[in-house]
């Protein structure tokens, strides 16, 4: 498994991004693209199902998908997944893809990245229901301290997207978090991680 090194920014979540020394950056495989892992010639990737995508006639072959990367050495977490109030499927079928995908990650000892967009009740619940034993990282960010508090709470890390973090009004919450629990990203957009 490669590991950042000491001088390294580090980019948790990113979509297509071109390799550059000094950045650790984790590439993200979504499932219903069927990118294999080897075309990434080596990088940390994460693989998951993104809700977005996910359909009752899509959800076995999907997980299959899940189930064969899972235990790759550069694979370092499931995700990004999780639940998409706004797009995607029924509620059940984003909750069972979800939590399938959680229990595969506690199989092979992976954190889960998460996609979460006004379903905070239905993540925490099931973080209550599974108490997976690995990390979940929320990516993307852009809630209030008391949410933040509550995922804190539950022992998760929470990722920040550069257009967040560029807002004066985030300042008081970035104050807030604990150093150790919180990272950057670019997700799909292009900017460079070392900017922010
Ligand atoms: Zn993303």
């Amino acid at each position: 498994m490669n590991l950042p090194q000491p001088d390294d920014y580090i980019n948790i979540h990113t979509h297509n991004s071109i390799p550059a020394s000094g950045i650790f950056a984790v590439e993200t495989l979504m499932a219903h693209e069927k990118m294999q892992p080897d075309n990434l010639e080596g990088r940390t990737y994460t693989a998951g199902i993104h809700p977005w995508y996910l359909n009752k006639n899509n959800h076995q072959e999907l997980l299959e998908f899940i189930y064969q990367t899972a235990g790759n050495e550069n694979l370092i977490a499931i995700g990004e997944t999780g639940f998409d109030k706004l797009r995607g499927p029924s509620m059940e079928l984003q909750r069972s893809a979800f939590e399938e995908q959680v229990i595969i990650a506690g199989m092979h000892r992976k954190a889960v990245v998460i996609h979460c967009v006004k379903a905070w009740d239905e993540l925490l619940a099931s973080h209550r229901n599974l108490k997976p034993e690995t990390s979940w990282l929320v990516h993307g960010f852009r809630g209030k301290k008391e949410l933040a508090s509550q995922l804190l709470s539950r022992g998760m890390y929470i990722s920040l997207w550069f257009d967040f973090v560029m807002r004066p009004e985030s300042a008081e919450l970035i104050r807030f978090l604990p150093g150790e629990r919180i990272f950057l990203e670019t997700d799909g957009a292009d900017v460079d991680i070392r900017d922010i």
